[in-house]
């Protein structure tokens, strides 16, 4: 069931937006008052169930979709960046991210306009040790519009140009590269986006599966402890509900993925494993024979970012060779 939109008090509305087809069933944007008009965070899904709940939303407090000043993006995915440009189309709104996640806008982007994105995927499966039997089960990927292209790119420790207010942008990479928390000083509440969720933990994913230069759950381990400490009476998060501790909620998230990483350093041994077979003798929520594809290209790149944090704490070690497989270090 989807909330109602709401009036939080001190110029702040939450305005759930229908994510139609997904179990995580809407995204909460929020609006915040400001003199040029109301500032989003977040704007949903492009869909025009969720653009009705949107606009909607915002007349239930008296506000026009034309007035929005800004949409502040917690980060590039479609639940969160989808509806941005259609709101600066309808408003001249700008529309901000992380520098990083501008990135990927920039590089999906192009992607999509080479078409490079199945025979990517297909690669990167086969080389995880995915055999011809997985592969054929490849579904056509539902079609996503990358989102649009932000006006202002912001770093860590940016205030968001919000006239009057303090909303501080704190970069807390690992659910993506950009990922940002929303600071609101002013009034002792931060948004959180899909960083820290009162229920769920965000997906955090390899991709590729071997790129070596990051590390996106030792990222998100740190990000976590960064916000852990915030002094916030409320937190918004981007699904689910609003709640309160956060610093209890960081640790009860860190200690669920030490729990995941100590079950897959203990299904490493001397003989190498693909990152396939790891993937699918560890527990996940539905059993690996009746996962979809899609399901399964997700669940190794969460295994493969738990496998990085192993390597670099000298619990596993990558075999050489063209396919991803895993030993004891
Ligand atoms: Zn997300
Ligand atoms: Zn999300």
């Amino acid at each position: 069931m989807r909330p109602k939109a709401e009036d939080l008090g001190g110029g702040l509305w939450s305005l759930p937006v229908p994510i139609p087809g997904n179990p995580l069933a809407y995204t909460l944007v929020y609006a915040l008052e400001s003199p040029r008009g109301p500032v989003l965070v977040d704007a949903g899904w492009e869909h025009e169930d969720a653009w009705d709940a949107l606009t909607d939303g915002l007349a239930t407090f008296g506000m026009e979709v034309a007035d929005v000043h800004g949409v502040v993006v917690t980060h590039h995915h479609p639940d969160h960046a989808g509806l941005a440009g259609r709101v600066r189309e309808a408003s001249g709104a700008w529309i901000a991210m992380h520098r990083a996640d501008a990135e990927i806008v920039r590089a999906f982007r192009s992607m999509v306009e080479q078409d490079a994105g199945r025979t990517w995927i297909a690669d990167s499966l086969r080389r995880a040790g995915a055999d011809d039997g997985d592969l054929a089960d490849h579904p056509r990927r539902r079609h996503i519009d990358p989102p649009a292209q932000p006006d202002r790119e912001l770093e860590d420790g940016d205030l968001v140009g919000l006239p009057a207010r303090r909303l501080r942008a704190i970069w807390t990479p690992g659910h993506s590269p950009g990922h940002l928390c929303l600071h609101l000083e002013d009034a002792g509440r931060v948004f959180t986006g899909d960083h820290v969720l009162p229920r769920i933990t965000p997906h955090i994913g390899l991709y590729p599966y071997d790129r070596a230069d990051t590390d996106p759950l030792g990222d998100f381990l740190a990000s976590l402890a960064r916000v852990g400490d915030l002094a916030v009476d409320e937190v918004l998060p981007a699904h689910q509900f609003r709640f309160h501790d956060l610093a209890a909620r960081t640790r009860a998230i860190a200690a669920h993925h030490e729990t995941r990483l100590a079950e897959l350093a203990a299904l490493l041994g001397d003989e190498p494993r693909t990152l396939w077979r790891l993937t699918s003798a560890l527990g996940w929520r539905e059993p690996w024979p009746a996962m979809s594809l899609q399901s399964r290209q997700m669940a190794a790149a969460e295994a493969a970012a738990h496998l990085r944090v192993l390597e670099r704490r000298g619990q596993a070690r990558r075999t050489p060779g063209e396919t991803l497989a895993y030993t004891t270090a």
